[in-house]
Order: C-alpha cells, then structure tokens, then sequence
C-alpha cells in the first residue's frame, strides 16, 4: 500500500482522488515490499468506500504492480485506513469522544453504533498504550508510519510507504 499526503475533506471524490493521486507521482517511489525504485506501473482499479458527512463516497482505488518482486499496491490518501471505511479524522473523533459524542458521529455519518464501538474496542486493545492521545499529534498518519509501519488503527499488517511531500 502506498499512501499520498492529504487531508480528509467531507467532498472528497474521484476527481480529487485522481487530481492528488497523479500529482503525488506515487511511481517514483520505491516498491513499499522490496524497495526497488522505477518499478511501480499502472495495475487496474478497484472499489473503494468511505463514510463522509455527505453520506458514503466510492472511488476507483488506483493499483499499481512492481516489475521486480510482482507484488501489487493499493495507492491511498492517507487519511484511509486499510480495511475501514471511517477516515484517520473521524476515527481519531471515535476514540477521543465522549459517549454523547459518539452520537452524534453516529448520526452525522449515519453508521451503527456497534461499528463505532468496534473501533473503540481496536484502539483500547491495540492502540491505546501506542497512541494514547491521538489529537496529540500534528500528523498521526506520518507518526504511525514512520514509527510502527501501520496506519493509525490498522490491525493488518500491510507493506506501507508514505510518499513525503
Ligand atoms: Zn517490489
């Protein structure tokens, strides 16, 4: 997985995904499995959704394949976290909140209660002696990265590389 700077906005679509996708020119960093440079090409689309203020967002996610060891990667905003359709921002809200608070992200993403306390759960058991404060951080996701190779919240592990801008 590579991931490109940007910040979560409640209009984010195709359009800005390709805009900041493209200009991040992703294929000149290197392949985030074997570190090989001017490896990565262009490897097809997939669907990808997101819970936003103005309801959930679907993008065709860019993927990309490395010319040396084969493998593949998804190229994502890093305000995504690998397997979850809630952004960094709203994820970073959910583990901060209070619980009159969680209602109204339940409401205003118009998600279940049971996914937001899920989240909570992850961060509690996984996250919460790593991250104790996540607003504490001017760039969380560059702090997760640079410092355990995950995401914020990410339980998988994933080959990532954060393209510095
Ligand atoms: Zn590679």
């Amino acid at each position: 997985m590579i991931l490109y700077k940007s910040k979560f906005i409640n209009d984010f679509n195709q359009k800005i995904y390709d805009q900041e996708m493209f200009a991040s020119n992703f294929w000149d960093s290197p392949c985030p499995k074997c570190h090989e440079t001017n490896t990565l090409s262009f490897y097809g689309r997939y669907f990808r959704s997101l819970y936003t203020d103005n309801g959930i967002v679907t993008i065709r996610v860019q993927r990309c394949r490395c010319s040396a060891c084969n493998s593949t990667h998804a190229v994502l905003p890093s305000f995504i976290i690998p397997y979850s359709r809630i952004s960094v921002d709203d994820a970073c809200e959910i583990v901060s909140g209070d619980p009159q608070h969680l209602d109204n992200i339940m409401i205003r993403l118009s998600i279940a209660r049971a996914a937001i306390l899920e989240i909570k759960r992850k961060f509690d058991i996984y996250w919460k002696n790593l991250v104790y404060n996540p607003y504490s951080f001017s760039d969380l996701s560059s702090f997760c990265i640079r410092s355990f190779n995950l995401q914020f919240l990410q339980i998988r592990f994933l080959y990532l590389f954060l393209i510095p801008t």
